[in-house]
């Protein structure tokens, strides 16, 4: 008999920043498909997702990927979350993002997501600064080499691999330009597919972050004053906009974003306006603006998509703490619709 470990993911119901819960279910395997695998549960009252009497909350696995840290045939488990009853839990923003996407199934959606995130020592203290004071000031740390531009290189190499070893779709990786920031990017994916690898790939970096006694930190403003915030950059397309004439499609949708600012930011993640103050390559909360090669604005139409005249936007907005289920239901409701 071939026992296959499987770690049951989900997203709990803390507000406004949710967190990533998970544990371990011992199956006979190996597991091919998703639908193979059972519904399970979990004591709700522990996640803010019940109350103490009446505290059953349901895992329904969505999505399967190989589990590179364990190996085998052991796997990681995306989940939703439902209440007892069977019905969705008002946590589990994944069930809104399933109907719409596939209402919207014939425009072929694209998302790219950038994940910027910080290494932090369990003091708080950004990885690698120096116990007083602070490191030199931004200017050569952005996709730098060398040991005093880089901190913490060996942990997003590992987390990179084991995305890979996952299944993963990472387009790529960067030193971001605060010391101690990072990126990955996932995608282009459709809708579901973008956002369960996000979740996925950060349960990964947390899981091997452990092994380093390093914390990673999503908040969009871990370092006060001239310090770059981390954002999640969401990069769009439509088949549409992907085709001949596309800019067009693409100015049409950044004048539909620019009548939905508020409700847009109302998802893009908490604390954001620590981050979209106007400095460090953002647009002020206060405005919108889109614009090409505009790394100031909002909206930023890439020079490729410009020169080509058709392509793909970047939503700059969404802070790196954003639920990629409520970003990308924002851009198609707004966009599509
Ligand atoms: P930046 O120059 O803003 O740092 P990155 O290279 O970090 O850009 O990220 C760009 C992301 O956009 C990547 O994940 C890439 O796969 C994605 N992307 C590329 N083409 C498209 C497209 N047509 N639609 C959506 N996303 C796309
Ligand atoms: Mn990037
Ligand atoms: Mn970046
Ligand atoms: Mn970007």
């Amino acid at each position: 008999m071939d026992l296959v470990k499987a770690e049951y993911i989900w997203i709990d119901g803390y507000h406004p920043t949710q967190n990533l819960r998970s544990k371990t279910k011992i199956l006979n395997g190996p597991v091919a498909d998703v639908k193979e695998l059972p519904d399970w549960g979990f004591d709700g009252s522990s996640t803010l997702q019940a109350d103490g009497n009446d505290s059953d909350c349901l895992l329904r696995p969505v999505s399967i990927f190989k589990d590179p840290i364990r190996g085998g045939n052991n796997i990681l488990v995306m989940c939703e979350v439902f209440n007892a009853d069977g019905t969705v839990h008002k946590s589990n923003h994944r069930a809104h993002l399933r109907e719409l996407s596939e209402k919207f199934a014939s425009e072929e959606c694209w998302f790219g997501i950038e994940q910027e995130y910080t290494f932090l020592d369990l003091d708080g203290k950004p990885y690698g600064w120096p116990e007083n004071g602070y490191p030199a000031p931004q200017g050569k740390y952005y996709c730098g080499v060398g040991s005093e531009q880089v901190y913490g290189r060996d942990i997003v190499e590992e987390h990179l691999e084991v995305c890979l070893r996952a299944g993963l779709s990472l387009s790529g990786i960067n030193a971001e330009v605060m010391p101690a920031q990072w990126e990955y990017q996932v995608g282009p994916l459709g809708p579901l597919d973008v956002s369960d690898q996000l979740w996925i790939a950060r349960w990964l970096l947390r899981r091997v972050s452990e092994d380093w006694g390093v914390v990673v930190s999503i908040e969009p403003k871990p370092m006060k004053g001239d310090w770059n915030g981390a954002g999640a950059h969401t990069n769009f397309s439509t088949k549409s906009m992907r085709e001949k004439g596309g800019l067009k499609v693409i100015e049409a949708a950044c004048e539909k974003l620019s009548k939905k600012h508020e409700e847009h930011i109302a998802v893009y993640g908490s604390s954001n306006e620590e981050r979209l103050t106007g400095l460090h390559e953002t647009c002020s909360i206060k405005d919108f603006r889109y614009g090409v090669s505009d790394r100031g604005a909002s909206i930023r139409i890439p020079m490729g998509t410009a020169n080509d005249g058709c392509g793909y936007l970047e939503d700059r907005r969404p802070s790196a703490n954003m639920d990629p289920y409520e970003v990308c239901f924002a851009l198609i409701n707004t966009i599509c619709n």
